[in-house]
Protein backbone atom coordinates (compact mmCIF):
# COMPACT_ATOMS: atom_id res chain seq x y z
CA UNK A 1 0.00 0.00 0.00
CA UNK A 2 0.69 3.20 -0.63
CA UNK A 3 0.66 6.15 1.78
CA UNK A 4 -1.67 8.04 -1.29
CA UNK A 5 -4.24 5.34 -0.37
CA UNK A 6 -4.37 5.46 3.22
CA UNK A 7 -4.29 9.11 3.02
CA UNK A 8 -2.73 11.40 5.16
CA UNK A 9 -4.74 11.19 8.48
CA UNK A 10 -4.64 7.32 8.35
CA UNK A 11 -1.01 7.49 8.54
CA UNK A 12 -1.31 10.15 11.72
CA UNK A 13 -3.72 6.99 12.94
CA UNK A 14 -1.62 4.42 12.89
CA UNK A 15 1.43 6.69 13.99
CA UNK A 16 -0.31 7.55 17.49
CA UNK A 17 -0.99 4.06 17.89
CA UNK A 18 2.53 2.88 18.03
CA UNK A 19 3.04 5.88 20.90
CA UNK A 20 2.82 4.71 24.29
CA UNK A 21 1.58 7.47 26.65
CA UNK A 22 3.80 9.51 28.54
CA UNK A 23 2.88 10.69 32.18
CA UNK A 24 3.81 14.35 31.17
CA UNK A 25 2.05 14.23 27.90
CA UNK A 26 -1.37 15.77 28.85
CA UNK A 27 -1.94 16.08 25.23
CA UNK A 28 -0.32 14.13 22.27
CA UNK A 29 -0.33 13.38 18.88
CA UNK A 30 -4.16 14.40 17.59
CA UNK A 31 -5.02 17.59 18.41
CA UNK A 32 -3.52 21.34 17.12
CA UNK A 33 -0.68 21.53 20.07
CA UNK A 34 1.01 19.02 22.47
CA UNK A 35 0.26 19.54 26.11
CA UNK A 36 3.33 18.33 28.25
CA UNK A 37 5.02 18.87 32.01
CA UNK A 38 8.25 19.74 32.48
CA UNK A 39 9.73 19.28 35.81
CA UNK A 40 9.54 22.31 37.98
CA UNK A 41 11.67 24.79 37.72
CA UNK A 42 13.92 23.05 35.52
CA UNK A 43 15.19 24.52 31.93
CA UNK A 44 13.85 23.56 28.29
CA UNK A 45 16.19 22.00 26.05
CA UNK A 46 15.36 22.08 22.21
CA UNK A 47 17.15 21.30 19.25
CA UNK A 48 15.92 20.47 15.47
CA UNK A 49 17.75 18.30 12.72
CA UNK A 50 16.82 17.97 9.42
CA UNK A 51 18.19 14.53 7.53
CA UNK A 52 18.10 14.81 3.81
CA UNK A 53 18.36 11.86 1.39
CA UNK A 54 21.34 11.84 -0.63
CA UNK A 55 22.80 13.96 1.54
CA UNK A 56 22.68 12.52 5.06
CA UNK A 57 21.34 8.75 3.88
CA UNK A 58 21.22 6.66 1.46
CA UNK A 59 17.92 4.32 1.28
CA UNK A 60 20.24 1.79 0.03
CA UNK A 61 22.46 2.01 2.70
CA UNK A 62 20.21 1.48 5.51
CA UNK A 63 16.74 -0.05 6.75
CA UNK A 64 14.53 2.33 7.10
CA UNK A 65 13.57 1.03 10.96
CA UNK A 66 17.51 1.98 11.37
CA UNK A 67 17.07 5.58 9.36
CA UNK A 68 14.17 6.26 12.02
CA UNK A 69 16.09 5.34 14.97
CA UNK A 70 19.35 7.18 13.67
CA UNK A 71 16.93 10.01 13.24
CA UNK A 72 15.84 10.06 16.88
CA UNK A 73 19.14 9.52 17.87
CA UNK A 74 21.31 11.80 16.49
CA UNK A 75 18.92 14.32 18.19
CA UNK A 76 18.69 12.87 21.18
CA UNK A 77 22.56 13.23 21.28
CA UNK A 78 22.11 17.12 21.79
CA UNK A 79 19.97 16.61 25.06
CA UNK A 80 22.73 14.57 25.82
CA UNK A 81 25.86 17.04 24.81
CA UNK A 82 24.00 20.00 27.31
CA UNK A 83 23.58 17.62 30.36
CA UNK A 84 19.96 17.43 29.94
CA UNK A 85 16.99 14.39 30.47
CA UNK A 86 15.59 14.56 26.80
CA UNK A 87 11.46 13.80 26.84
CA UNK A 88 9.42 14.70 23.73
CA UNK A 89 10.33 14.02 20.20
CA UNK A 90 8.59 15.99 17.27
CA UNK A 91 8.47 13.98 13.42
CA UNK A 92 8.56 15.74 10.49
CA UNK A 93 8.12 13.92 7.20
CA UNK A 94 8.42 14.82 3.34
CA UNK A 95 7.25 11.79 2.01
CA UNK A 96 8.06 10.54 -1.45
CA UNK A 97 5.75 9.23 -3.65
CA UNK A 98 7.02 5.91 -4.35
CA UNK A 99 8.00 5.28 -0.66
CA UNK A 100 5.88 1.85 0.40
CA UNK A 101 3.76 2.19 3.52
CA UNK A 102 5.64 -0.46 5.30
CA UNK A 103 8.82 1.23 4.64
CA UNK A 104 7.50 4.25 6.38
CA UNK A 105 5.97 2.28 8.84
CA UNK A 106 9.60 0.01 9.89
CA UNK A 107 10.77 4.33 10.05
CA UNK A 108 8.30 5.49 12.28
CA UNK A 109 9.25 2.22 14.38
CA UNK A 110 12.65 2.64 14.67
CA UNK A 111 12.44 6.51 15.61
CA UNK A 112 9.42 5.70 18.52
CA UNK A 113 11.71 2.81 19.43
CA UNK A 114 14.50 5.08 20.25
CA UNK A 115 12.61 7.47 21.66
CA UNK A 116 11.11 4.78 24.26
CA UNK A 117 14.42 3.31 24.92
CA UNK A 118 15.57 6.94 25.78
CA UNK A 119 12.71 7.47 28.02
CA UNK A 120 11.31 10.18 25.48
CA UNK A 121 7.72 10.10 23.71
CA UNK A 122 6.98 11.21 19.91
CA UNK A 123 4.69 14.33 20.73
CA UNK A 124 3.84 15.78 17.16
CA UNK A 125 5.21 15.80 13.87
CA UNK A 126 4.15 17.10 10.10
CA UNK A 127 3.04 15.24 7.24
CA UNK A 128 3.54 16.27 3.50
CA UNK A 129 4.51 14.96 0.06
CA UNK A 130 7.47 15.66 -1.17
CA UNK A 131 8.16 15.72 -5.00
CA UNK A 132 11.84 14.80 -4.74
CA UNK A 133 13.95 13.08 -1.39
CA UNK A 134 13.27 11.83 1.80
CA UNK A 135 13.21 14.59 3.98
CA UNK A 136 13.10 13.78 7.84
CA UNK A 137 13.00 17.02 10.10
CA UNK A 138 13.25 15.97 13.65
CA UNK A 139 13.11 18.13 16.74
CA UNK A 140 13.74 16.82 20.34
CA UNK A 141 12.80 18.61 23.63
CA UNK A 142 14.43 17.81 27.17
CA UNK A 143 14.93 19.57 30.36
CA UNK A 144 18.02 20.16 32.79
CA UNK A 145 18.27 21.76 36.58
CA UNK A 146 19.41 25.02 35.31
CA UNK A 147 22.99 24.60 37.91
CA UNK A 148 23.92 21.31 35.84
CA UNK A 149 22.90 22.89 32.25
CA UNK A 150 26.51 22.18 30.40
CA UNK A 151 27.49 24.38 27.47
CA UNK A 152 30.72 24.50 24.71
CA UNK A 153 32.04 27.94 26.96
CA UNK A 154 33.47 26.93 29.97
CA UNK A 155 36.75 24.91 29.42
CA UNK A 156 39.42 27.07 30.79
CA UNK A 157 43.49 26.67 30.23
CA UNK A 158 44.79 23.01 32.41
CA UNK A 159 41.09 21.14 31.97
CA UNK A 160 41.74 17.90 30.66
CA UNK A 161 39.80 16.72 27.48
CA UNK A 162 38.17 13.46 27.45
CA UNK A 163 35.86 11.76 24.83
CA UNK A 164 33.32 9.19 25.23
CA UNK A 165 33.29 5.59 23.36
CA UNK A 166 35.53 5.46 20.14
CA UNK A 167 35.84 7.58 16.84
CA UNK A 168 35.88 7.29 13.21
CA UNK A 169 33.97 4.09 13.28
CA UNK A 170 31.02 5.31 11.10
CA UNK A 171 32.89 6.78 8.99
CA UNK A 172 35.41 4.23 7.92
CA UNK A 173 31.89 2.35 7.54
CA UNK A 174 30.88 5.16 5.07
CA UNK A 175 33.83 5.39 2.78
CA UNK A 176 33.83 1.61 2.44
CA UNK A 177 30.61 1.88 1.44
CA UNK A 178 31.54 4.53 -1.08
CA UNK A 179 33.96 2.52 -2.13
CA UNK A 180 31.83 -0.54 -2.85
CA UNK A 181 33.66 -3.01 -0.15
CA UNK A 182 32.06 -4.48 2.68
CA UNK A 183 31.46 -2.74 5.35
CA UNK A 184 32.52 -4.68 8.47
CA UNK A 185 29.67 -4.86 10.68
CA UNK A 186 31.43 -3.71 13.85
CA UNK A 187 31.63 -0.60 12.10
CA UNK A 188 28.55 -0.22 10.24
CA UNK A 189 26.62 -0.93 13.01
CA UNK A 190 28.30 2.24 14.45
CA UNK A 191 27.04 3.82 11.01
CA UNK A 192 23.78 3.00 11.12
CA UNK A 193 23.00 3.11 14.66
CA UNK A 194 24.71 5.62 16.43
CA UNK A 195 24.09 5.46 20.31
CA UNK A 196 23.56 8.94 21.93
CA UNK A 197 25.46 9.10 25.37
CA UNK A 198 22.54 10.43 27.37
CA UNK A 199 23.15 8.38 30.70
CA UNK A 200 27.12 9.76 30.44
CA UNK A 201 25.82 13.65 29.75
CA UNK A 202 23.32 13.24 32.54
CA UNK A 203 25.78 11.91 34.87
CA UNK A 204 28.34 14.04 34.11
CA UNK A 205 26.27 17.15 34.72
CA UNK A 206 24.76 16.09 37.84
CA UNK A 207 28.44 15.26 39.38
CA UNK A 208 29.52 18.62 37.96
CA UNK A 209 32.47 17.34 36.82
CA UNK A 210 32.57 18.83 33.41
CA UNK A 211 33.32 22.76 32.53
CA UNK A 212 32.26 22.35 28.44
CA UNK A 213 30.61 20.19 26.29
CA UNK A 214 30.28 19.02 22.96
CA UNK A 215 28.47 15.84 20.95
CA UNK A 216 30.24 15.00 17.89
CA UNK A 217 28.61 15.16 14.70
CA UNK A 218 31.15 16.97 12.49
CA UNK A 219 34.08 15.32 13.28
CA UNK A 220 36.36 15.83 16.47
CA UNK A 221 38.37 18.43 14.87
CA UNK A 222 35.25 20.67 14.02
CA UNK A 223 33.25 19.79 17.15
CA UNK A 224 36.59 20.45 19.48
CA UNK A 225 36.86 23.58 17.50
CA UNK A 226 33.77 24.72 18.34
CA UNK A 227 33.79 24.13 21.92
CA UNK A 228 37.40 26.03 21.69
CA UNK A 229 35.99 28.83 19.98
CA UNK A 230 33.15 29.25 22.41
CA UNK A 231 34.86 28.91 25.63
CA UNK A 232 38.46 31.39 24.54
CA UNK A 233 40.60 28.56 24.38
CA UNK A 234 43.06 26.72 22.60
CA UNK A 235 44.41 22.97 23.10
CA UNK A 236 46.82 20.69 22.28
CA UNK A 237 45.27 17.02 21.79
CA UNK A 238 47.32 13.70 21.35
CA UNK A 239 46.96 10.76 18.20
CA UNK A 240 48.22 8.27 20.20
CA UNK A 241 45.28 9.16 22.72
CA UNK A 242 42.61 8.84 20.63
CA UNK A 243 39.70 5.81 21.61
CA UNK A 244 40.01 3.61 18.49
CA UNK A 245 37.77 0.34 18.08
CA UNK A 246 39.81 -3.21 17.36
CA UNK A 247 37.97 -2.93 13.77
CA UNK A 248 39.06 0.82 13.42
CA UNK A 249 42.30 -0.30 14.65
CA UNK A 250 42.97 -3.31 12.32
CA UNK A 251 42.34 -1.12 9.39
CA UNK A 252 44.47 1.95 10.73
CA UNK A 253 47.36 -0.38 10.97
CA UNK A 254 47.22 -1.05 7.56
CA UNK A 255 46.15 2.30 6.03
CA UNK A 256 47.83 5.18 8.47
CA UNK A 257 46.09 7.53 6.46
CA UNK A 258 43.03 6.54 8.30
CA UNK A 259 43.83 9.04 11.17
CA UNK A 260 41.90 11.56 9.47
CA UNK A 261 38.83 9.82 10.10
CA UNK A 262 39.25 9.26 13.40
CA UNK A 263 40.47 13.39 13.66
CA UNK A 264 37.80 14.52 11.23
CA UNK A 265 35.50 11.83 9.77
CA UNK A 266 31.69 12.82 11.53
CA UNK A 267 28.98 11.14 13.26
CA UNK A 268 30.80 9.57 15.70
CA UNK A 269 27.80 10.83 18.29
CA UNK A 270 30.16 11.03 21.19
CA UNK A 271 30.62 13.37 24.05
CA UNK A 272 33.64 15.97 23.73
CA UNK A 273 34.01 17.63 27.38
CA UNK A 274 36.49 18.88 29.52
CA UNK A 275 37.24 18.52 33.10
CA UNK A 276 39.14 20.39 35.89
CA UNK A 277 42.45 19.47 36.96
CA UNK A 278 40.89 19.20 40.72
CA UNK A 279 38.11 16.82 39.41
CA UNK A 280 40.38 14.60 37.07
CA UNK A 281 40.78 11.64 39.72
CA UNK A 282 37.24 11.26 40.11
CA UNK A 283 36.34 11.18 36.64
CA UNK A 284 39.21 8.27 35.90
CA UNK A 285 38.54 6.58 38.85
CA UNK A 286 34.75 6.75 38.79
CA UNK A 287 32.00 4.33 37.13
CA UNK A 288 30.42 5.84 33.86
CA UNK A 289 27.78 4.51 31.61
CA UNK A 290 30.19 4.91 28.65
CA UNK A 291 34.31 4.49 28.66
CA UNK A 292 35.77 8.27 28.91
CA UNK A 293 39.52 8.45 27.69
CA UNK A 294 41.78 11.28 27.98
CA UNK A 295 43.08 13.02 24.78
CA UNK A 296 45.10 16.15 25.66
CA UNK A 297 44.30 19.49 27.41
CA UNK A 298 43.20 23.01 27.14
CA UNK A 299 45.88 26.01 26.62
CA UNK A 300 45.57 29.21 26.66
CA UNK A 301 43.67 31.02 23.45
CA UNK A 302 47.31 32.02 22.03
CA UNK A 303 48.13 28.46 21.78
CA UNK A 304 45.31 27.62 19.45
CA UNK A 305 44.61 24.34 18.81
CA UNK A 306 47.81 21.61 18.35
CA UNK A 307 47.65 18.08 16.94
CA UNK A 308 50.66 15.64 18.18
CA UNK A 309 50.65 13.02 15.55
CA UNK A 310 51.10 9.29 16.32
CA UNK A 311 54.90 9.46 16.31
CA UNK A 312 54.62 13.05 18.72
CA UNK A 313 55.42 15.52 16.01
CA UNK A 314 52.97 18.43 15.62
CA UNK A 315 50.55 17.35 12.30
CA UNK A 316 49.79 20.02 10.30
CA UNK A 317 46.09 21.09 9.98
CA UNK A 318 44.65 20.65 6.85
CA UNK A 319 41.91 17.76 8.04
CA UNK A 320 38.50 19.63 9.18
CA UNK A 321 35.16 17.95 9.31
CA UNK A 322 32.80 17.59 6.86
CA UNK A 323 31.42 21.22 5.96
CA UNK A 324 27.97 21.47 3.79
CA UNK A 325 28.93 24.20 2.30
CA UNK A 326 32.34 23.88 1.02
CA UNK A 327 32.82 23.59 -2.68
CA UNK A 328 35.12 20.55 -2.80
CA UNK A 329 34.18 19.06 0.68
CA UNK A 330 34.82 15.88 1.68
CA UNK A 331 33.01 12.73 1.90
CA UNK A 332 28.53 13.44 2.90
CA UNK A 333 27.11 9.89 1.21
CA UNK A 334 26.59 12.14 -2.36
CA UNK A 335 30.58 12.02 -2.76
CA UNK A 336 30.28 8.34 -3.46
P1 LIG B 1 -2.19 20.90 11.81
O1 LIG B 1 -2.86 20.98 10.48
O2 LIG B 1 -2.90 21.57 12.92
O3 LIG B 1 -0.73 21.22 11.73
P2 LIG B 1 -1.80 18.14 11.35
O4 LIG B 1 -2.95 17.61 10.62
O5 LIG B 1 -0.55 18.47 10.60
O6 LIG B 1 -2.28 19.36 12.23
O7 LIG B 1 -1.39 17.10 12.50
C1 LIG B 1 -2.37 16.51 13.30
C2 LIG B 1 -1.69 15.89 14.50
O8 LIG B 1 -0.83 14.86 14.08
C3 LIG B 1 -0.83 16.87 15.28
O9 LIG B 1 -0.91 16.51 16.66
C4 LIG B 1 0.56 16.59 14.77
O10 LIG B 1 1.54 16.89 15.74
C5 LIG B 1 0.48 15.09 14.51
N1 LIG B 1 1.40 14.64 13.45
C6 LIG B 1 1.34 14.94 12.12
N2 LIG B 1 2.32 14.32 11.44
C7 LIG B 1 3.02 13.61 12.36
C8 LIG B 1 4.18 12.77 12.29
N3 LIG B 1 4.83 12.55 11.15
N4 LIG B 1 4.62 12.24 13.46
C9 LIG B 1 3.98 12.48 14.61
N5 LIG B 1 2.90 13.24 14.74
C10 LIG B 1 2.43 13.81 13.63
MG1 LIG C 1 0.60 20.11 10.36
Amino acid sequence: MKLAELGEFGFIDRIRGRVRDGTDVVLGIGDDCAALRLPAGELLLTSTDLLIEEIHFRRAWTSLFDLGAKSAAVNLSDIAAMGGTPRFLYLGLGIPADLPLAELEALVDGFTQEAEDAGATLAGGDTCRSPGPLLIAVTVEGSVPPGELLRRGGARPGDGIYLSGTLGDSALALRQLQQGLPPEPFLLQRHRRPTARIGLGRALAAAGLATAMIDLSDGLLADLGHLLTASGVGAEISAATLPLSAPFRAAFAAAPELLELALAGGEDYELLFTVPPSREGELQTGTWPATVTRIGSVTPPECGLTVKGPDGAVLPMAHRGFNHFAPTGPAGPVAG
